[in-house]
């Protein structure tokens, strides 16, 4: 049984979750090669994607059911980062 009394929330705090951004992937195949060239990095050689594998890349999530690239281990099913707190993983430092 509720006495009435509502015990009072800690402050919010203003910073602490950490939201990737991502890209559209439709816009990814509309972009222009010059807006997609600098976009995408491979982790293990350093390389820029080229905007033919930004491309590529963009179809293949598409077909996976994607709308963005997502970018980390904790998204939604479209792709969307569904935010990080202070310590958790897949947030690079
Ligand atoms: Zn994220």
């Amino acid at each position: 049984m509720s006495d009435g009394h509502t015990q009072a929330a800690p402050p919010a705090r203003e910073v602490g979750t950490t939201y990737h951004v991502t890209v559209d992937l439709r816009w990814v195949l509309r972009a222009k090669d010059r807006e997609i060239r600098h976009m995408l990095v491979d982790a293990e050689t350093g390389r820029n994607l080229t905007p033919e594998e930004c491309r590529d890349l963009a179809i293949e999530r598409l077909r996976q059911g994607f709308e963005v690239l997502p970018v980390c281990d904790h998204h939604d099913a479209k792709g969307r980062c569904l935010g990080h707190k202070p310590g958790e993983g897949g947030v690079k430092p």
